[in-house]
């Protein structure tokens, strides 16, 4: 089943169409929900995009946002808006989306990243926190109207951001294709995903190269399309206790387990093909691929003193997605590869 009836506009630019769609829909008054630094950088190619029609700009949200950010949002906005439209991150891509549900809003939505990373844009679900626990929505009618995805909003991010944004793409895509509810549709949006991003993640964090940010942003969008269809797996359901425990952004989070479940998964004959394009030695890849774009892997160094604490509170369902049952004494082995004394015994 293809659910994509979204309609995108992917070019270096691209921003130019808003205007376009918001006299096609014939737009008088917006929501815009936008990052805080985020969006002061880009403001000036915003702004002239909104014309002809009335705006409220919310940006009022944690970074990682949470049920009483949202009540705070219903509160605060009483402005009458005909469209709803995101600019920033998958934090804000999500956000908008949780308010849509809430408010349950007929109105349509257009999504526009600065990151290329959770593909937000192309998912039918959205994270939020409560009492510091991740919960996600899932549901059709979050899926964006119109995306726009201009790659001059991605060139010139913070090289840390990149780099935690883009590995997210990367790691949503390997594991879409692993995913136990993969398709052959997923599969090939994770294959493009997973060689773009192999390609131009190094190049993409160390410079302002037009080419290789436009070709993440595609490999952002791509592993969101991905996993909208496959779901993630084990690296990202391990992944929210490192955010809420120890402030490690979602991306870098994904990053530190992939390695390893890397490792394990693709013993299976028929995942192959990922050992074909990636890597057939996967600690040393990533690895290296950390160095290259300055994430630190180290848990020790990172501060994670309890694995324990990250294993018991996992994402249930996204471990049964992964293509290898997985029990809690399985994931403290492989995590635990990561403490000084097992380096010691092997
Ligand atoms: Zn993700």
């Amino acid at each position: 089943m293809n659910t994509f009836k979204v309609k995108e506009f992917a070019y270096r630019g691209s921003i130019e169409n808003l205007s376009k769609i918001l006299t096609l829909e014939n737009v008088k008054k917006a929501l815009v929900f936008t990052g805080k630094q985020s969006f002061e950088n880009i403001n000036s190619l915003i702004t002239k995009q909104f014309d002809m029609c009335d705006v409220m700009y919310f940006n009022d949200f944690s970074t990682n946002p949470n049920d009483n950010d949202l009540v705070k949002a219903i509160k605060r906005i009483d402005f009458k808006y005909d469209i709803i439209i995101s600019i920033g991150g998958g934090s804000v891509i999500d956000f908008s989306k949780a308010f849509k549900h809430q408010k349950k809003d007929k109105v349509k939505t257009i999504a526009i990243p600065t990151t290329c990373g959770t593909g937000s844009e192309s998912t039918q679900f959205a994270v939020l926190y409560k009492n510091n626990e991740k919960y996600s929505l899932d549901e059709p009618s979050l899926l964006p109207e119109y995306v726009i995805l201009d790659s001059q909003f991605v060139e010139n991010s913070p090289r840390y951001l990149k780099a935690c944004t883009a590995m997210d793409a990367y790691c949503q895509g390997i594991e879409s294709y692993w995913a136990k509810k993969a398709t052959n549709t997923s599969k090939e949006y994770a294959i493009k995903c997973i060689i773009l991003c192999r390609d131009n993640i190094v190049k993409y964090v160390n410079s302002t190269d037009i080419n290789s940010a436009s070709n993440m942003m595609t490999a952002a969008n791509l592993s969101g399309k991905a996993i909208n269809i496959s779901r993630t797996t084990a690296s990202h359901a391990l992944s929210y206790k490192f955010t809420t425990l120890y402030g490690i952004p979602h991306g870098h989070a994904v990053a530190l387990t992939i390695p390893y479940l890397f490792d394990l998964n693709t013993k299976i004959e028929e995942l192959n093909l990922l050992k074909e394009l990636i890597t057939d030695n996967p600690i040393n890849y990533f690895h290296e691929l950390y160095n290259d774009i300055g994430l630190e892997y180290n848990f020790e160094k990172l501060h994670i003193t309890d694995i324990n604490k990250i294993i018991k509170g996992i994402n249930v369902e996204r471990l049964k997605n992964n293509p290898i049952n997985l029990t809690e004494k399985d994931l403290m082995k492989l995590l635990g590869v990561q403490t000084p004394e097992f380096y010691n015994t092997t």
